[in-house]
């Protein structure tokens, strides 16, 4: 976003909150340059970012990818749809919360990894094998170790 003030294109959002109108959100922005700050006003159809794939193609964040992968990876588990859903929704919010332009798929992967390791131990290492694509079986031991022992420090 260029600044007002004196047009650098550098700055840090320091507030995101929905407007009136659902559609649009207001960011307060603060100039890495000047640091005066200034209010922008976004779409929210306008507002989530780029991902960058491994290739360096740019394609438009794509909610219902994350959703089919979610649910694939869930997939005959005694996980609610709702759930799910709830977990792409956050997802979501965050990257719009972060505000920036562009991002690399593999912070999706992270978030959707992140998401599933809460909502299910199967979907998780299912969707953690792929994603990952562990090189053997030891390595997916290991995966699965650090797992188990997340869970019984909890
Ligand atoms: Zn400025």
């Amino acid at each position: 976003m260029r600044c007002p003030f004196c047009s650098a294109l550098e700055d840090r959002v320091v507030d995101t909150r929905p407007s009136d109108n659902d559609q649009v959100i207001r960011r307060r922005r603060e100039c890495t340059g000047c640091g005066r700050r200034f209010t922008t006003y976004e779409r929210v159809d306008e507002i989530l970012p780029m991902v960058i794939k491994k290739d360096g193609r740019r394609e438009p964040f794509d909610r219902a990818k994350i959703l089919s992968g979610l649910k694939k990876a869930c997939s005959k588990r005694p996980v609610p749809l709702d759930v799910i859903e709830k977990a792409v929704d956050k997802i979501e919010r965050e990257l719009e919360e972060a505000g920036e332009k562009e991002i690399p798929s593999s912070r999706i992967g992270d978030a959707v990894m992140a998401a599933l390791r809460d909502i299910d131990d199967v979907a998780y290492v299912r969707f953690a094998s792929v994603y990952r694509s562990f090189r053997d079986v030891n390595e997916l031991m290991a995966e699965l170790r650090n797992l188990v022992e997340d869970r019984e420090r909890k």
